[in-house]
Parts: C-alpha cells; structure tokens; sequence
C-alpha cells in the first residue's frame, strides 16, 4: 500500500482506520451476508448505523433535544437555497460577506428573496463591531470557514437575529457551542466523511415556517418528520460518517481535534512567517485558518517546481484553488501531526535549495 500525504481540500483523507474497517467489513456487514451498500435504508440493520451517527455527534458537539439532526443531500450549494426558503420568514437574511463560499450563499439568498449584507470585507473575518445589520433582520448568516480563501472566525459573531453558520470545512474541528445557533450545516465531505451527506443541525422550533410552494425535499421539516428518510438517503455516506464519528470519539473528540490542529496549522505558519517573504499568506494574523494554510511563492515561476518536488516527496493536493491560485495546504482531522510535520520540513528544504 502506497498512501501519499494528502492535502486535499475535500474531498479529503478520511482515517486510514476507518478505510480499512470499511475494506474489512464491505462484503458482508456484521455477519448479515451483505455489504452496507446493499441494504435498504429502512433495515434494521441500516437504521441502526444511523441512529448511532446521530447519537455519536450529540455527544461530540453536546447537542441538545431543542435540535434536530438532519441527514440532507445537495452539499453547500443546495443549503446555500434552503437556509433562505427556510427562514425568510423571519426577515432580512443578513450576510457576512469575506470569502467565495459567503459570496456564492449571499448570492442566493437574494436570489430567494431578501438578503443584505451585514458586512464584507477580504483577507480577514469581520469585526464584531464592524457588523451592520439590516432593518427587519431575520437572521445573521456566515461561513465559519472559507476554505478557498484560508479564513477563520476565531469569534462567534452576535445579533438579535437567529445565528446560521456553514461550517463546512471546519465541521467537527473543535468545540461549538451550539446553543448560539438557530442552524449550522456541513458538507460532509472534509471533515467528516464522504461527499454526499450534508450534516444539517437547526433549532425545532424554527422549522415548519417555509412558503407553501416550498418544494417537500427542500424543506426542513421534512427531514424533521422522517427521521431524514422522505426520500433515500446517502446510505454509504451516512455508513463511513458513522465510523468516523466513532473514530472521533475514541480519538478524544473536538477537543482533542482543536488541539492538533492548532499544532498542525502553526507548524506550516511558523514555516511561512520565518521564510523572510519567500513564501507568503495574505490573511490578517487573528483570522488566519487552522484548516487550510493558503500561501504564495513570492517568486510564482517557482510553483510548479515546488509542486513537482512536493510530488517526489509523496506530498500531493496543495495547489491552491483556481480563483485565487498559489498553494493551499488542508489540514482536516484525518490529516496527522507527522504528515504535517514532513510537508512543513519540505518547505523549509525547497527554500534552501533556492
Ligand atoms: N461551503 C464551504 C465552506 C465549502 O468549502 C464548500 C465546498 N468546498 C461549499 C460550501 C460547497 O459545497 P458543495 O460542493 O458540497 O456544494
């Protein structure tokens, strides 16, 4: 087996515990004689993996009966449409606005009805004090993460409004207090799982107020009512999830996850900020992300030999993302200490070499 260190922004490494507990039991599922991908999703069995998914990131995230959560498809983008359709009754959707996955969700929103936004601002999370909500606000939206841009809320922002976050590529990476939040969604596929799932978990009592029009599949509540089986779920997605979640919790759960991503993040940092400006990172300090470390080459014709001797190294999925170019280095929860360790030390050695 020849696992190279992979960087990838999402979809991303998933525990190598986890692949081979997949390998292990793919033919036949805790001695039922069929593979998880196989089974109908209202089988004991299949019912099973997803109640205990459910229960495990309870536990992980400590959350409350006063939430539902939801198994949903579409990732982002469709809950870019669904947070609006589900909450303009409300208000005004206020948005903050610091990154491409803001802009495309603020996008939609206006699309959908009426969204403002409450601040923008590049390179950096907005301020607390720099957030101007808008008249009837409904609710305050933000991404949590913007994993092209490499930015981070190390605050969580505060309104009157009901608080809904995408936290897509930071999902499950550290302590929330979820009891802010009227809604928070992930994508599955970075953090957590494989793509196809979206994690959705959003207060009941907010649920039930969409516009008669409202298509069923983009309606929270029918998710609420089902048990997130109106429809047929991403099986397989939710099966992987599921060992993930439990590899979490042995691993120590969020806690344990913010503590080597700080040690992680600071370790390519430390590179970047101590290379006298030959490599880059835009980011104001204070709003710098723990999962994705984008970074420039001060000289840009060296990219793709950094890139290439990166590869000899078996260091592969750190070119940065097309709109904004340069590298970008992802550090999700299966990315470990000691890959980390040798990207960072590639770093030092390509800029001694040149
Ligand atoms: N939000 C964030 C923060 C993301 O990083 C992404 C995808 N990279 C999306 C939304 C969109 O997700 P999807 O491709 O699953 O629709």
């Amino acid at each position: 087996m020849n696992r190279v260190l992979n960087f990838a922004p999402g979809p991303s490494p998933l525990p190598l515990e986890v692949l081979l507990e997949v390998q292990k039991e793919l033919p036949d599922w805790n001695g039922t004689g069929i593979s998880v991908l196989e089974m109908s999703h209202r089988s004991k069995d299949f019912m099973g993996i997803y109640y205990e998914t459910v229960k495990n990131l309870r536990e992980l995230y400590g959350i409350s009966d006063e939430y539902e959560v939801l198994f949903v498809q579409g990732g982002g983008h469709m809950e870019f449409a669904m947070v609006p359709l589900n909450f303009n009754f409300y208000g005004t959707g206020n948005y903050l606005v610091n990154g491409v996955w803001s802009q495309k969700a603020f996008k939609e929103a206006v699309k959908l009805g009426s969204a403002a936004e409450a601040a923008r601002v590049v390179n950096r999370v907005p301020r607390q004090d720099e957030i101007a909500m808008s008249e009837e606000a409904g609710y305050l939206y933000y991404c949590s993460n913007e994993t092209v841009n490499g930015i981070q809320y190390h605050y969580v922002p505060q309104s009157e409004a009901i608080l809904v976050s995408d936290m897509s590529s930071d999902f499950l990476s550290k302590p929330v207090d979820i009891s802010k939040y009227g809604l928070i969604y992930a994508g599955a596929q970075k953090n957590f799982g494989p793509a196809g799932l979206t994690v959705v978990i959003v207060k009941k009592d907010l649920l039930g107020n969409c516009s008669p029009t409202t298509p069923s599949m983009l309606d929270y509540l029918t998710y609420a009512n089902s048990e997130s089986m109106y429809n047929t779920p991403p099986t397989f997605a939710i099966y992987v999830s599921c060992l993930v979640s439990r590899w979490l919790l042995d691993q120590g759960g969020v806690q344990e996850m913010q503590r080597r991503s700080v040690v992680k993040s600071s370790m390519l940092y430390d590179v970047i900020d101590g290379s006298a400006g030959f490599y880059t990172n835009k980011v104001e300090k204070d709003s710098r992300s723990l999962m994705n470390v984008v970074f420039n080459l001060a000289d840009e014709s060296l990219n793709d030999e950094f890139l290439a001797k990166a590869r000899e190294r078996n260091i592969v999925n750190i070119k940065g993302h097309r709109i904004v170019g340069g590298m970008r280095a992802s550090l999700y929860n299966a990315v470990t200490i000691e890959a980390t360790e040798k990207l960072a030390e590639f770093m030092k050695d390509f800029k001694a070499s040149h």
